[in-house]
């Protein structure tokens, strides 16, 4: 079935309710359905046989046609970031090999897509002309493992790799979340984040085409664009942990920002780990608790809380319908049964939500699944009794073997960003000859004149935890180095 009912629908009568009712707002250009049809079916048509394109995914209009038009034309899209440098744009325009770019007419192009033939991304309605059925072949049936898209992993730990994700991931795992979160037609997003990863993209703006509902894009994320939004009649926010963490910051002097997220159904981040303290702030000025969902490029959304149910901090909710997950030994393959908050485990997912592979990458591929399809997704959690599954960080980065004890990185740094004088924290292992690792802080102190010192970090987070997690040594930086959703790269701090 159409992966955008709502859009078919429009395309189909193009005079009907369905053709007038809102779909994407970005700053003071918007298209209803209606017009949505009109502008992506002629470039569907143009894109045509296509082998893969490239979109310029810059937070625009355009993009979004752009994307609905690949997919409506069955050819798999290729999102690049505007923002990468040329090495990294190089190589993912060589590695995915479109026949082409799609771009707004204004854009201009650095060296590699530059080099691909062009298509401008028309939105202009009236010259695009009417829409037909008969030039958007996805109005029928498209196979479910055709790809959709190829999205180029973070690059948190390592050069970004390509995922080839079937139209039958992209289907499934948005209608998971519109179960959890009960999300309708009448579901207005605020959306602040870019276009070229899984959270921007997939859930950002094709989450609300599927439901046949709306995206406000505020092109930049600023909390005065949440105030204005929820304030008038958007519904849910989606946003990864550093908007948040603004939010937090702000809410203090800002009441009318109280005031407006007090009105939305639903507050949501993911990408990386909300911190507690973020949570509670926010939950203590609204009165509502941020649904922490659980996913990545690979996988899309594997967990997530019931709109219904009981956002818990510090916790990623519970599996989504048909998402299969469970954590391992450290041999990979040995199911963990402990539903006790504290046995760490390597999660493994399994079911219609994943990627079919890593372009060009089958060695990559192949070490990603085990023998019987197991995605290792190479982060690290544990099961609360009620299964609340709770994040522990990533093997490589996150994982710290201290004293005989494994000790994850993101409590520690939960307890750092507590102590008054800390703004931001992260925590890596280096090796050590005692403890096989220590413990090391990376902190943004709130003033950098009067920074806690070592010794007060180190008995604040034993107060709170217990007397090995506390760090061993402690650094004082302006910046934490962050990818473009806030990632903290920690590859970058323990090579400094
Ligand atoms: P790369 O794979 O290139 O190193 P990346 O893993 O950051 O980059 P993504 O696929 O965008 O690329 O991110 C997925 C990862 O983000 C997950 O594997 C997990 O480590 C982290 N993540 C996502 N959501 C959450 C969350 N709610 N809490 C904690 N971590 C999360
Ligand atoms: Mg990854």
């Amino acid at each position: 079935s159409p992966l955008f009912p709502a859009l078919t629908e429009a395309l189909a009568d193009p005079d009907g309710t369905a053709a007038h009712r809102p779909a994407l707002r970005f700053g003071d250009r918007s298209l209803t359905y209606g017009e949505l049809a009109a502008t992506a079916a002629p470039l569907a048509a143009r894109v045509g046989e296509a082998g893969r394109v490239a979109v310029w995914a810059t937070p625009t209009l355009e993009t979004a046609v752009a994307v609905v038009a690949a997919l409506l034309a069955g050819v798999p899209a290729v999102p690049l970031n505007p923002k990468s440098g040329g090495g990294e744009l190089g190589h993912i325009v060589a590695d995915s090999a479109p026949s082409l770019v799609l771009a707004a007419p204004d854009d201009r192009l650095p060296d590699a897509p530059a080099s691909l033939a062009r298509v401008d991304v028309d939105i202009d309605v009236r010259a695009t002309g009417p829409a037909s059925p008969a030039l958007a072949p996805d109005t029928g049936d498209l196979a479910d493992d055709l790809p959709a898209l190829v999205v180029y992993t973070s690059g948190t730990t390592g050069p970004p790799k390509g995922a080839v994700i079937p139209r039958r991931a992209v289907a499934t795992t948005l209608d998971a979340l519109a179960d959890a979160w009960q999300w309708t037609g009448d579901d207005v997003l605020v959306h602040g984040l870019p276009l070229f990863h899984v959270h921007g993209l997939i859930l950002g703006i094709l989450g609300p085409l599927r439901r046949g509902g709306s995206v406000r894009h505020l092109g930049r994320f600023e909390t005065a664009g949440v105030t204005r939004e929820l304030s008038g009649g958007a519904t849910m926010l989606f946003g990864v942990p550093t908007m948040y963490h603004r939010i937090a910051e702000s809410l203090p002097d800002d009441p009318a920002l109280a005031k407006a997220l007090a009105r939305a159904r639903l507050l949501v981040s993911g990408s990386a780990a909300l911190p507690v303290h973020d949570h509670e702030r926010i939950a203590q000025a609204t009165g509502l608790r941020v649904i922490e969902r659980y996913g990545m490029t690979e996988t899309l959304m594997n967990t997530s809380v019931r709109a219904d149910g009981e956002p818990r901090a510090g916790t990623v909710g519970v599996p989504l319908p048909g998402v299969e997950l469970r954590l391992t030994e450290e041999d990979g393959t040995t199911a963990l049964e402990a539903y006790d908050g504290e046995t760490v485990g390597e999660i493994q997912v399994r079911g219609p939500n994943l990627f079919t592979e890593y372009l060009n990458r089958p060695d990559a591929t192949a070490a990603a699944f085990t023998e019987d399809g197991w995605f290792r997704t190479g982060d690290m959690a544990v099961r609360d009794p009620d299964g609340y599954v709770r994040i522990v960080g990533r093997k490589a980065t996150d994982l710290i073997k201290s004293g005989g004890y494994k000790i994850g990185a993101g409590e520690i740094e939960n307890a750092l960003i507590e102590h008054p004088g800390v703004r931001e924290a992260a925590v890596t292992g280096e090796p050590d000859a005692d403890l096989g690792e220590r413990i090391v802080a990376w902190i943004v102190p709130v003033d950098a004149r009067t920074p806690p010192s070592a010794a007060e970090l180190a008995d604040h987070v034993a107060d709170r935890l217990a007397p090995h997690k506390r760090p061993r040594v402690v650094h004082y930086l302006d910046t934490l180095p962050r990818n473009d959703m806030g990632k903290i790269m920690k590859r970058a701090l323990a090579h400094d």
